[in-house]
């Protein structure tokens, strides 16, 4: 894209320093002043191949020909050589700038603009064009809107039905603190899954999701449910934060306790100096135990290995959280 500036224009000088302004502000202001927590080098287990297929770059082309943000690239995912190349992105929407300020987290956060009321439609044609199966909805907290930008999401999931009805959807909603009657504007929309993930046990809330609450976000997840006992729920939470094994554990309790049918364990990994550091790499074998106890305990689905995003392979397991319904119903 060329960008064009008439030097004749007096407000040019004032608006070119703005737009340097902007871009010189730290991406995460609120940690700027942090100390630094050096970036451990990763194990072998979490290397991923760069990505270089035909088809990952057909993606990208996609995701900027339509003007589309993707946690894929924002949260700066180590899955996305992989999932781009199956035409598999996650979107994220209500803009790139979160009012939050969790410790893990790489996007943007400040104040956002006004919500974009073209979205619905570009992603419900982005979808359409695509041809996805099954596409992921995500988005930045929206603390500044009344309902968090729960309508929003259900003209997002409106659009879609609309451009390319025979997509399934999943939202990852953020969690609606004091916004009254939100997840409900959300349900009414009848996503195929409702995604709000736990992110890690209720111990390191203040210090890693200071602006949540972990019974709250259990709580969301219940309200689900009973609102609408046939919507798949699923959550997620990343190890390596300093969690004890027995608070995953109970953590897993309290999500069966809400009927949530689909738990995502994954490896936190650390974007930046500035954010939390990574306590620990638990190995596959810790991994594969936690897989085991969480089906154990009652789990639909469970996906727990060092690479699991709540995203990664949300298609297909889907198409198993469905099978293992009718399962479990006898039919
Ligand atoms: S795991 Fe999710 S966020 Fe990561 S690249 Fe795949 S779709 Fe995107």
């Amino acid at each position: 894209m060329v960008t064009l500036v008439n030097t004749l224009d007096p407000n040019h000088k004032s608006q070119t320093a703005s737009a340097m302004q902007e871009k010189e502000r730290p991406r995460h202001p609120e940690k700027a002043h942090r100390p630094d927590n050096p970036v451990q080098r990763k194990p072998k287990w979490i290397r991923v191949k760069a990505p270089t297929s035909p088809v990952y770059k057909e993606t990208h082309e996609l995701v900027r020909k339509n003007n589309l943000v993707t946690v894929c690239e924002e949260a700066g995912c180590p899955n996305i050589g992989e999932c781009w190349s199956k035409k598999h992105a996650s979107f994220m929407i209500l803009g790139d700038t979160c009012t939050r300020a969790c410790a893990f987290c790489n996007v943007r956060t400040g104040m956002p603009g006004p919500v974009d009321q073209n979205e619905p439609e570009s992603i419900g044609k982005a979808v359409a064009s695509m041809g996805l199966e099954h596409v992921v909805i995500t988005s930045v907290d929206r603390d500044d809107l009344d309902d968090g930008g729960a309508t929003h999401f259900a003209n997002v999931i409106a659009a879609i039905r609309k451009a390319s009805p025979k997509t399934t959807i999943e939202v990852l909603t953020p969690d609606f603190l004091r916004k009254e009657g939100a997840v409900e504007i959300v349900v009414a929309a009848k996503p195929d899954v409702f995604n709000h993930n736990m992110e890690t046990v209720p111990s390191n809330y203040l210090k890693v999701r200071p602006g949540a609450r972990y019974f709250h976000s259990i709580r969301l997840l219940q309200r689900v449910k009973e609102i609408d006992p046939e919507m798949f729920t699923k959550s997620g939470i990343m190890v390596g934060l300093g969690e004890e094994r027995n608070e995953v554990l109970q953590l897993m309790d309290d999500l069966r306790v809400a009927d949530v049918d689909f738990l995502t364990v994954g490896q936190y990994l650390q974007p930046t100096k500035k954010h939390h550091p990574v306590m620990n790499f638990p190995t596959p074998d810790e991994f594969k135990a936690y897989e085991k106890i969480a089906y154990a305990k009652g789990f639909l689905k469970v996906s727990a290995n060092p690479l699991t995003r709540s995203s990664h392979h949300a298609g297909e397991d889907f198409a198993e959280l469905k099978a293992a319904r009718k399962a479990k119903q006898g039919n």
